[in-house]
């Protein structure tokens, strides 16, 4: 193999992977670690509401939450209970990143991946809480993540990753 001729530059394609891949990883890996939250919620708040022991199962795809029916506001607010504390968790994590970012540029791709989940599970916890459209539902919320992101963080994003505008491999020569 030929020498690149160059000491100080890596390749961009390593470099666009290498602020890829990790948003990609960090957005799975916490959405993921997230479930027990969410079927926990679903089960404290069922519980409660109902005097009764309802269980959560989980499986290598997810988690479910069983629970003797109630009366239809019980139902509602156990069902909607599991997205909405997600919601409040990931909305913490957001808030203190986005509070970070207003003096430190690194917190850039945090504040989207905390925004994302965010928004994704608040707008999933509706459709999950009226158990209407449950599997588009998740389709919806990442969408809605999707879009309010790309609309808050999606220009200096994109100008990060490929470095438009003639901007180098750090976020902080992003303003
Ligand atoms: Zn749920």
């Amino acid at each position: 193999m030929g020498s690149r001729g160059s000491t100080t530059m890596k390749p961009s394609g390593a470099r666009f992977l290498a602020k890829v891949i990790p948003m990609m990883v960090m957005l799975v890996v916490l959405a993921i670690l997230a479930v027990p939250f969410h079927e926990a919620a679903h089960q404290l708040v069922g519980n409660t509401l109902s005097g009764t022991q309802g269980y959560v199962i989980f499986t290598w795809a997810g988690g479910m939450y069983y629970q003797y029916p109630g009366t239809p506001l019980q139902d509602f607010l156990t069902r909607i209970a599991g997205g909405l504390f997600q919601a409040l968790l990931f909305g913490i994590l957001w808030a203190l990143s986005a509070w970070q970012a207003r003096y430190s540029k690194w917190e850039l791709d945090t504040c989207a991946i905390f925004g994302m989940l965010t928004v994704g599970y608040f707008v999933y916890a509706w459709f999950d809480g009226l158990g209407v459209w449950i599997d588009y539902g998740a389709l919806i919320g990442i969408v809605a993540a999707i879009t309010v992101c790309g609309v808050l963080y999606g220009r200096k994003l994109l100008s990060w990753i490929f470095e438009l505008n003639g901007l180098t491999a750090n976020k902080s020569d992003i303003t």
